[in-house]
């Protein structure tokens, strides 16, 4: 079947002038479960409820003491038992959960019944170490099955658990260790990154000086790596080696803290987001259902690292407690060959592929005879997240992985979510694609694009996404600081959660994200949105990655500075840089031309991968840098600065 999509001259993020070449609308399935979710939420989510195991039903659906959400308050459930307990007794037991596959095209299958055994038996190690109820334990582990097992056996016991990007460095670590007051550190002798030994114990143990509140580590022979064992340090194999075969789950609160994770750090200090159980399983349980339609025969490749939000909802609870089979990749998408995606997805037969935009250009820019290669015929539908999708990159997607007959979802959503919000819904209904939109809410999501006074905008207006009603799987509040949820979140605009992205609803009815709400470049009295701009970027066919700063202006307010990264082969000269220029007048207007344009071999960009704009903008003007401990690569901002240099100099 081919999939219908509306294109416009893909330049832009959202072209305002585009011709669209049909006149859509939701699908009627959809409109009418979203109309139905919203005029009785209770309802609605109580139904959803239904699909999880409950030791105890709720009392109440829903609390609502603004900005304070409570969700199915007098329950008991526990998490694990939802992605595991529940498959033992069916078909499913005897299923791969789990088809892990290393960076050295090493694999691991792990079944649904021999994942619920070694959960349990990891939960006894815990038990046995101390952990009770209410604990924290952070989790700092390579990509490996044991860092799933460490949070499931975390939930069977009633504690929350705090996993941390192993890529962090020991200030990351010890940060969020203390902010969370950990009992317990679960991490490997090491892992792998692009060949070399990360060695991840060494920065555990220059950590515990500092972390008063550790009283044991838990080491996971991963890497083979001369490690030297500590007082408070237990093998992960000698424990478990010990540990009954049984754990009995700890029945907890609806409201209790399942986890804590730290936001990305794009935009600032990293956020200890705090999840609650039921709310946000039941979130994640329908969501999937909607957006990724999961049946019984797929194989769910989600790219994105367990460290990040994505990872914790969409590789370890929601594909879990649907009981399908699912990959996880331990490595870097381009290490040993920029084809690692397109490969594990051809050995295993993904069907799925949820994957992000930085990924994807990182791979476009090595041209279409990588992915050619590769038999990706089992794929059925393309998603991404994380950032907006630019629609040049949307169209590669479509054609040459999908072969243009897998639907493209665009999720928008955040940690503080829990779950997607927006995103096109392929197990409800379809709806007509339009490369770059994230389409609708998902059923139950109350989110509209509203001014500065806080009143919805007409179409084609920008403005800021805000959602008006509380949802499943929002969190219940950052992590020990309840003031700062409130400010951060709700102080915006009265009782309404605020996101901090930019957005507008075109005359379809279709959302697109803009960028961060204070990543807006203000020319002449003209608001643009630095994404869009660096979409408009992206579209020239010599850029791979682009990202704008801006600096102040006396006479226009800002001027605009482009960094940008070539795509392979294509050499940096000032003829390129006049072209470039040349093309941003024509297609986004003569208000946007750069002032500056400068070449680089890499951009700054967070672990997450998404680009840190703020960094790039201290640069240009000559600012502090400000906290850059999610940075993915120091290198980066000295290449930058490097760059700025050296045209400087040239400039005078
Ligand atoms: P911090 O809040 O610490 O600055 P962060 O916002 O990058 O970090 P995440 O929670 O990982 O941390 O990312 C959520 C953000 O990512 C969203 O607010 C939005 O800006 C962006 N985003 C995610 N998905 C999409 C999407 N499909 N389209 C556009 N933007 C997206
Ligand atoms: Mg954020």
């Amino acid at each position: 079947m081919m999939y219908i999509y509306l294109s416009g001259p893909p330049s832009k993020l959202y072209e305002e002038s585009s011709e669209v070449k049909v006149t859509v609308r939701p699908g009627m399935a959809l409109e009418d479960m979203s109309k139905e979710a919203l005029s009785d939420p209770e309802k609605f989510w109580a139904e959803q409820a239904r699909g999880l195991d409950w030791h105890r039903q709720w009392d109440r659906v829903l609390d609502w003491n603004p900005p304070f959400a409570r969700w199915f308050s007098g329950g008991l459930l526990n998490a694990s038992v939802n992605c595991l307990d529940r498959h033992v007794t069916t078909e499913t037991k005897n299923k791969a959960a789990i088809i892990w596959e290393s960076e050295s095209g090493e694999s691991r299958t792990l079944t649904y019944f021999q994942l619920y055994r070694y959960v349990n038996r990891f939960a006894n190690v815990l038990k046995g170490l101390g952990v009770q109820k209410g604990d924290r334990v952070t989790i700092y582990m390579p990509m490996v099955p044991e860092l799933p097992v460490a949070m499931l056996a975390c939930a069977r016991i009633g504690a929350t658990h705090s996993v941390v990007f192993s890529g962090f460095s020991s200030q990351a670590l010890v940060d969020r260790v203390n902010d969370a007051q950990s009992k317990v550190i679960v991490t490997a002798d090491g892992g792998f990154r692009k060949g070399k030994l990360v060695d991840l114990k060494r920065v555990v143990d220059e950590s515990l000086a500092q972390t008063p509140s550790v009283q044991h580590v838990v080491v996971f022979r991963r890497a083979g790596n001369d490690v030297r064992m500590g007082p408070k340090d237990v093998w992960w194999h000698e424990a478990i080696e010990k540990a009954p075969m049984f754990c009995p789950p700890e029945m907890v609160e609806s409201t209790h803290p399942l986890y804590i994770l730290y936001t990305s750090g794009t935009t600032g200090k990293p956020k200890g987001v705090m999840h609650g159980t039921a709310g946000y399983l039941v979130h994640l349980y329908a969501t999937a259902k909607w957006v990724f339609d999961f049946n019984k025969s797929d194989i769910f490749f989600c790219t994105a690292d367990i460290g990040w939000v994505t990872g914790h909802s969409y590789i370890v609870y929601a594909p879990l407690m649907h009981g399908i089979t699912e990959i996880m990749y331990d490595g870097a998408p381009d290490y040993p060959r920029p084809d690692r995606y397109w490969a594990v997805a051809e050995k295993h037969g993904a069907t799925i592929l949820y994957t992000t935009p930085t990924a994807l250009r990182m791979y476009m820019k090595y041209g279409d005879a990588i992915p050619n290669s590769f038999d990706l015929s089992f794929l059925r539908l393309l998603g991404t997240v994380g950032e907006p999708i630019n629609p040049e990159v949307w169209q590669w997607y479509f054609t040459t992985i999908g072969k243009e007959r897998c639907p493209i979802i665009d999720t928008w959503w955040q940690t503080e979510t829990g779950g997607i919000m927006l995103s096109a819904c392929t197990g409800v209904d379809f709806v007509p694609m339009k490369p770059g939109s994230a389409t609708f809410p998902v059923p139950g999501v109350d989110a509209v694009v509203v001014d500065d006074s806080g009143s919805p905008v007409p179409p084609g207006t920008k403005g800021y996404l805000v959602v008006r009603k509380p949802w499943p799987g929002m969190l219940l509040s950052l992590w020990g600081d309840d003031e700062k949820y409130r400010k951060t979140y709700w102080s915006k605009f009265e009782g309404v959660y605020y996101p901090g992205d930019y957005a507008l609803v075109d005359k379809d009815g279709y959302l697109w994200l803009l960028g961060r709400a204070d990543d807006v470049l203000k020319v002449a009295g003209h608001r643009l949105g630095t994404m869009e701009l660096e979409s408009a970027f992206v579209a020239h066919k010599a850029i791979a990655e682009a990202a704008v700063a801006s600096r102040p202006d006396s006479t226009k307010g800002e001027s605009i500075i482009a960094f940008l990264v070539a795509k392979e082969g294509v050499a940096a000269s000032d003829a390129l840089r006049k072209d470039i220029v040349e093309h941003i007048r024509k297609t986004v207007g003569p208000i946007a031309t750069p002032d500056e344009v400068y070449f680089v071999g890499k951009l700054p960009k967070t672990r997450s991968g998404k680009i840190m704009r703020r960094l790039l903008k201290a640069i240009a003007s000559g600012d502090k840098i400000g906290d850059i401990t999610t940075l993915e690569d120091g290198a980066a901002i000295d290449e930058v600065r490097h760059a700025y240099d050296e045209l400087k100099k040239a400039v005078g």
